[in-house]
C-alpha cells in the first residue's frame, strides 16, 4: 500500500519543527522522531513506516523553576496541629446549619461566618481581602422560608493586582483577573436536613474542608503568584448546593476567568467499613478527585459535537483532574497524598459544590477521602449501643491525613496560578481526509507564554501519554492521526511550567 503524500507531509513537518525553538528549561517531551525526508529515486516514493503510538510517555509534571520553589516555600508551614485547633473552634459553634441563628455570637452559622472572616483577615500580614458574599435565597425543597445566606470568600490577590494597588471589596473587582478558586462548604447538618437547632458538629463534613481553606490561606498568602486565588467557604451546601450555585452564576455573569475550581468536601478521615477479614479499610495515602464528563446544561448540539469528537471524557473538568494528577509526584515529594482520579461527577446519592461550577462551564473537581464512614455523616450526635459516640465529631478526624490533603490542594492551586492559561478554541481541521493532524487555536491569554505542546493519547488511554513541542505558534501539523488519537494543546512558559490542556474540537 502506498501513500504518495507521506513523504511530503513529513517534509512539511520537518520544516515546521525546524523553525521551532525548544523551551529553555525542560527537555522537549518525547515525540516520535520524524524520518528524514529523502529525495525519491526514480519510480514510486519509498514507504515510510512510523508508529507514533509507540512514543514513550514524557514526564508531565507541571511545575518548574520559580513556581516549584514557591510551592516548596508555601507548603513548609502546613500544620496538622493548627488544623486541629481551628476545627475545634469551628465545631464549638454547635451547629452551622444554614437555617440556624445568625445573630447569636456563640452558636449558629452567623457566628461561624464572622469567625471565618476574622481568621482569614488575620492571615498573611493582611494580604488577604475578605468578601462577605451575602444573598437572599428564595424558598426551595430544603429552605422553607426566604433566608439570607453568606458565603465567606478570602481573596489572595495576584502579584500584579497587588502591585497595581487594586482593592477587592466584591466579586466585581475580580473581573478580568485570572483566578483559581478553592471551595469548602462550612455549613453542617444533623439527621433531619431541616433541623437547625440540634448539635451538628460537621467535623469531617465539612469542617475538614473549611479549616483546610484557612491553612491554604496561610500557605499561599505570602507568595507572589501570577493568578489570584479565591478561597470560598460556601453556605447552603447541605440544603442543595445553594451558596455555590449562587457564586457560580455570579462568576459566570461577570465572566470571571476562573482557571480551575478545587472543591474540598470530606477530606479528613481516611477510614471506611470493616472488611470481611474483620479489618477496617483505611487509605491514608490517597484522596479521590471526582470530575464530570458531561454537564447538565449541554444543548443537544453540544452533545452531538461531543459524540462526533469522542469527547465524552475530555471536558474541561477532566483536563483539570489530569492536571492535578500531573503535579501529584511533585506534591507527594513535599508530603501530600496521591490524587486518585475518579471519572464520575460524584459518588452515588451525593453531590458537591464543584457541580454548579462545572455546569456553568468552569473546570471543577472535588477532593474527598477514599473510603468513607457513612454512619458518621449527617448524624445526630448520640451514644451508640457499644458506648461509642456517633456523629461527625472532631476526634474522628485524622489531622496528619488532612494536612497531606491540604498540601495536594495547595500544590494544585499554585500550579494552576503559575502555569499559563489554556489556549482557546483549539480546532482540528477536518476539511479533508489525512493521516496527520492540522490544528489551530487562539493563543493563551497569559503574557508569559513561551510555546505550546500538542498532547495526545490513544483513544483507550485515560491520560495524555506524549507530546510534540510545536513552539510559539497558533497552528501546527503533527504526524498522528486524529482518527486514532485524542488530541489537545497546552501552553508552557519560559521555565517550562505547563498549563491545563484544551481538547481539540473538529472544525473546518
Ligand atoms: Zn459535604
Amino acid at each position: 500500500m502506498r501513500h504518495p503524500n507521506v513523504g511530503r507531509s513529513v517534509a512539511a513537518f520537518v520544516a515546521l519543527m525546524a523553525g521551532v525553538s525548544a523551551p529553555a528549561a525542560p527537555p522537549a517531551p518525547v515525540a516520535p522522531a520524524p524520518a528524514p525526508a529523502r529525495e525519491p529515486a526514480a519510480g514510486p516514493p519509498p514507504e515510510v513506516v512510523r508508529t507514533p503510538a509507540a512514543a514513550v510517555a514524557p514526564p508531565l509534571e507541571a511545575l518548574r523553576g520559580s513556581a516549584s520553589a514557591a510551592l516548596a516555600r508555601g507548603l513548609q508551614g502546613v500544620s496538622a496541629e493548627r488544623l486541629k485547633d481551628d476545627l475545634a473552634a469551628l465545631v464549638g459553634f454547635g451547629t452551622r446549619h444554614t437555617l440556624s441563628d445568625q445573630a447569636d455570637d456563640r452558636r449558629g452559622i452567623g457566628a461561624a461566618a464572622r469567625w471565618l472572616r476574622e481568621r482569614f483577615e488575620g492571615t498573611a500580614q493582611g494580604r488577604v481581602a475578605v468578601i462577605m458574599h451575602t444573598f437572599t435565597q428564595p424558598p426551595t425543597v430544603r429552605v422553607p422560608r426566604e433566608v439570607t445566606m453568606t458565603n465567606v470568600l478570602a481573596v489572595l490577590p495576584s502579584a500584579a493586582m497587588r502591585a497595581a494597588g487594586r482593592a477587592v471589596a466584591s466579586l466585581d473587582d475580580l473581573a478580568g483577573e485570572p483566578q483559581v478558586w478553592v471551595l469548602g462548604h462550612y455549613d453542617s447538618r444533623a439527621t433531619d436536613p431541616l433541623d437547625a437547632t440540634s448539635d451538628a458538629p460537621g467535623a469531617n463534613d465539612n469542617g475538614s474542608g473549611t479549616v483546610a481553606l484557612l491553612e491554604i490561606a496561610r500557605a499561599l498568602g505570602g507568595l507572589d503568584l501570577d493568578a489570584t486565588v479565591v478561597l470560598a467557604a460556601t453556605v447552603g451546601e447541605e440544603q442543595g448546593l445553594l451558596g455555590a450555585a449562587r457564586l457560580a452564576s455570579d462568576a459566570a455573569r461577570l465572566g470571571l476567568p476562573i482557571v480551575g475550581v478545587l472543591n474540598m468536601d470530606i477530606v479528613g478521615d481516611p477510614t471506611g467499613h470493616v472488611g470481611p477479614d474483620g479489618v477496617r479499610v483505611r487509605d491514608e495515602g490517597r484522596v479521590r478527585v471526582f470530575s464530570q464528563g458531561l454537564t447538565r446544561r449541554l444543548t443537544i448540539e453540544q452533545v452531538s459535537a461531543i459524540r462526533d469528537t469522542a469527547a465524552e471524557s475530555d471536558s474541561p473538568s477532566r483536563q483539570l483532574a489530569r492536571f492535578v494528577r500531573s503535579i501529584g509526584p511533585q506534591a507527594a515529594a513535599l508530603g501530600s497524598v496521591e490524587p486518585l482520579l475518579i471519572f464520575r461527577a460524584d459518588r452515588y446519592l451525593r453531590g458537591g459544590d464543584h457541580l454548579p461550577f462545572g455546569d456553568e462551564g468552569f473546570p471543577a473537581v472535588r477532593f474527598v477521602n477514599v473510603p468513607e464512614r457513612y454512619e458518621r455523616q449527617h448524624q445526630d450526635v448520640r451514644q451508640g449501643p457499644d458506648g461509642q459516640a456517633i456523629g461527625d465529631l472532631p476526634q474522628y478526624v485524622d489531622y496528619q491525613y488532612l494536612a497531606r490533603v491540604v498540601r495536594l490542594v495547595a500544590a494544585s492551586a499554585v500550579a494552576l496560578a503559575q502555569s499559563p492559561r489554556p489556549p482557546r478554541r483549539v480546532v482540528m481541521l477536518t476539511r479533508q481526509l489525512a493521516n496527520d493532524t492540522t490544528l489551530r487555536w487562539e493563543p493563551s491569554p497569559s503574557p508569559d507564554v513561551a510555546g505550546y505542546e500538542v498532547v495526545y493519547r490513544a483513544t483507550t488511554e485515560h491520560d495524555w501519554t506524549a507530546a510534540f513541542d510545536v513552539g510559539n505558534t497558533a497552528t501546527a501539523r503533527v504526524p498522528v492521526s486524529k482518527d486514532d488519537f485524542q488530541i489537545g494543546v497546552r501552553a508552557y512558559d519560559a521555565e517550562g511550567n505547563r498549563g491545563p490542556v484544551t481538547f481539540a474540537t473538529a472544525g473546518r
